[in-house]
């Protein structure tokens, strides 16, 4: 989410949006408050000049299925957060008929080709390191560099039908190139867009953009809807929810945790041994990068008042945000909680850690979009403490499947994990509601059907 540039006057020669009907689904609850989240892309990069990697310039037409249309998909991001992981489901469905441009090197590239995935990296360090606050006057400074991932961007598309932007910055390159490669564009909005998180000029420029160049947004939850609703004058409910897909089979069959009984359950000792977790502590997990919005500084207070629990940090800082995780460690030791604390970096087996844990916590202080860690943990069949606000209050219902707290409230947090703790009856009521709600209303398939049907929609 990020980049930022008043280019409100280069799109008002670009075409209208066309209104498409996609059959949509909601959730589990309604709503949520209005806000924002994500994070700035800026990523370790090449020199400041367009730097394709990893090219392989022969076309899709040999590989592509019959009757699907030809997708090229861009992220700004070569790191994994939530955003990556929905694409990396799409680009993988997709592989035989797409391609994938990246604004950044990084992990994700890695695991797009694992998946089959064709992939070109795009790179200008300059565009890149812009941040989301940054002002017209620096947004100008990285004009040429922007100005020449436009055009690569475009050169890549005219091979294909459609134009698949997973991320702000994709949303700005790859529509302001509209004039040049003339497909059809998709924006899959990820983000509640307000200025709790971005800059005036970047939120004028995506208001722009979408009011006149894109074809048709499609959003993570309702509350990101309503946050473009505010910002462009589109209806809310004209917009197409597409929730991410979590694959609830890799939660449940997680090896070492056969027999795991969840919450208050005595038979995963054998995992966390293998993951070098303490074996008989009561463990709550919190998953995530860490970034002061997604509230690990809250949890760590929280877990301070109950002195039988530890925390266990998964998650990295993934974008910039290392004086964060520093004060995260500094507050654990003047917690006096640092041998309660276990700080795990990023970890690629998630269903693993989380089958691991006897309670799931999301701390965001600002309303999440969606939430993937939300419905992961539900699918690994724990318990979910999470933040009502955002996305969250569509996936989960208060002492349903789940339980909710106020944002950045850590007497509320800690009440909750206590009487978690205390009630292994009711966690596990809640722990097997939400896995049942997490398979049903969150399948990989539905997310995948719903995005091709968008996609072919917009193709035509
Ligand atoms: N994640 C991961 N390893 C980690 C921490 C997080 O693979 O160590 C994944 C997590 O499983 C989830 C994603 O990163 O799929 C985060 O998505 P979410 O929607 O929760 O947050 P976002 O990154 O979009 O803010």
């Amino acid at each position: 989410m990020r980049p930022t540039i008043d280019a409100s006057p280069l799109v008002h020669a670009l075409p209208r949006i066309q209104p498409v009907a996609i059959e949509t689904s909601g959730a589990l609850g309604a709503s949520g408050a209005l806000g924002a989240s994500g994070a700035l892309g800026a990523s370790a990069g090449s020199v400041g000049s367009v730097a394709p990697v990893a090219s392989d310039a022969t076309t899709i037409e040999a590989t592509r299925a019959p009757g699907s249309p030809s997708v090229l998909f861009v992220d700004q991001s070569g790191q994994l957060g939530g955003a990556e992981f929905a694409l990396l489901q799409l680009a993988g469905h997709c592989a035989a008929s797409s391609e994938v441009v990246l604004l950044s090197d990084g992990p994700f590239r890695t695991r797009l080709e694992a998946l089959g995935a064709r992939v070109q990296v795009i790179n200008d360090a300059r565009v890149s390191g812009i941040a989301r606050q940054a002002s017209g006057w620096n947004c100008l400074r990285v004009l040429p560099g922007m100005i020449r991932q436009i055009r690569a961007i475009a050169a890549r598309a005219r091979e294909f039908d459609v134009l698949f932007l997973n991320t702000q910055k994709a949303l700005v390159l790859g529509v302001l190139g509209k004039p040049l490669h003339r497909k059809p564009v998709i924006w899959y909005q990820h983000d509640i867009l307000t200025r709790n998180h971005f800059g005036r000029v970047q939120l004028s420029v995506v208001k722009w953009l979408v009011r006149f160049a894109v074809d048709q947004v499609v959003v993570n939850s309702q509350a990101s809807a309503r946050s473009l609703a505010a910002l462009t004058g589109i209806a809310a409910d004209s917009v197409p929810v597409i929730y991410n897909g979590i694959d609830a089979a890799a939660f449940s069959h997680v090896e070492g945790a056969e027999g795991a009984e969840g919450a208050g359950g005595a038979d995963i000792g054998a995992l966390r041994r293998r993951l070098g977790l303490p074996a008989d502590a009561w463990l709550a997990g919190l998953f995530g990068r860490l970034a002061p919005w997604k509230g690990q500084h809250v949890a760590l207070d929280a877990i301070a008042r109950l002195p039988e629990a530890h925390l266990v940090l998964v998650g990295a800082p993934l974008f910039g945000e290392d004086a964060y995780a520093q004060r995260l460690r500094e507050q654990a030791t003047a917690l006096g909680i640092a041998d309660r604390v276990h700080f795990v970096g990023f970890q690629d087996d998630v269903p693993a850690w989380m089958s691991a844990m006897e309670v799931i916590l999301h701390t965001s202080t600002e309303p999440e979009p969606f939430g993937r860690v939300i419905v992961e943990g539900m699918a690994a069949a724990r318990p979910v403490i999470a933040a009502a606000a955002g996305g969250v209050t569509e996936i989960v219902q208060h002492g349903q499947n789940g339980w909710l707290v106020e944002p950045g409230d850590v007497g509320a947090l800690a009440d909750a994990i206590g009487t978690l703790r205390a009630d292994p009856v009711l966690a596990q009521r809640l722990a097997r509601q939400a896995r049942d709600d997490a398979r049903s209303a969150f399948s990989v398939e539905q997310y995948l059907e719903k995005m091709t049907q968008a996609i072919r929609q917009a193709a035509r």
